[in-house]
């Protein structure tokens, strides 16, 4: 079988909020290690063109095999932990993300490759240090978008696209934070598109988890 060829441009590294994920009407179900850390996790590591568009599902050959990543299990349920219902261990999560986004990204790398690469990206970034130095901490407190994209940029170099959700009362609140990685995953770059999602407004809860 031939390799497959790179068919993206870049990748969205997501992070999100578990505060915001599991005040919402739809909650959330803690999984089966226990309350994560109150600390930005991992969704995805998603291959990207520049037109906005994205592949997926590319490779129905390549399941998800949680015996590739035996060694990363106890780093995956601390920084990239599952918070959807029922309470899981986290293998539907990590599959659904290595099926859909990781298998469009095999000229690059092998489902430890993505899983590894994803993770130490996300260590780069320590995005709630950058955030409390600016004052800016998951207190139930409010903030403006911009104050919040600029104590990232300090932080971490990078401005990242902000993606709001809504509690439970409807307030919008801090969800997901996307940052952009070049298409052979050495680094942070500025991202060449926005992601759709949903506008967050001036005013932006940044809930306690
Ligand atoms: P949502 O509707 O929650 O924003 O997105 C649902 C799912 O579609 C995401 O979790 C992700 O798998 C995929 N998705 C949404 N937007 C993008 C995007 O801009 N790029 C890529 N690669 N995937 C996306
Ligand atoms: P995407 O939005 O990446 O296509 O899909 C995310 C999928 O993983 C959804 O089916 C969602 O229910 C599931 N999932 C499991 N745990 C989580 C979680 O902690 N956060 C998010 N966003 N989705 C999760
Ligand atoms: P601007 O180009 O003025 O920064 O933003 C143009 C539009 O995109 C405005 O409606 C603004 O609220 C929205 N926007 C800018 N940055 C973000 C962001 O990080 N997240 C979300 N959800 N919307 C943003």
């Amino acid at each position: 079988a031939s390799a497959a060829a790179q068919d993206y441009d870049f990748f969205y590294l997501v992070l999100q909020w578990p505060g915001s994920y599991c005040d919402t009407k739809q909650s959330c179900c803690y999984p089966r290690s226990g309350k994560p850390a109150a600390d930005f996790g991992i969704h995805g590591l998603w291959p990207n063109r520049d037109d906005g568009s994205y592949p997926q599902n590319c490779n129905p050959n390549s399941a998800f095999d949680p015996s590739k990543v035996s060694d990363l299990l106890s780093s995956l349920r601390s920084n990239w932990p599952t918070l959807a219902c029922p309470t899981s261990d986290g293998l539907k999560f990590w599959a659904h993300e290595w099926e859909k986004h990781g298998t469009c990204a095999q000229n690059l790398f092998n489902e430890h490759g993505y899983f590894q690469t994803a993770l130490s990206l996300r260590d780069e970034l320590k995005v709630l240090d950058a955030l409390a130095a600016a004052g800016i901490s998951p207190d139930g407190g409010y903030y403006t978008q911009a104050a919040i994209k600029s104590a990232i940029q300090q932080g971490t170099g990078y401005a990242p696209y902000v993606d709001c959700n809504r509690d439970e009362s409807g307030n919008t609140q801090l969800y997901q934070l996307y940052f952009c990685v070049a298409a052979d995953a050495s680094g942070f770059v500025e991202c060449p598109v926005s992601p759709g999602g949903r506008p967050c407004g001036n005013r932006v809860e940044f809930p306690a988890f």
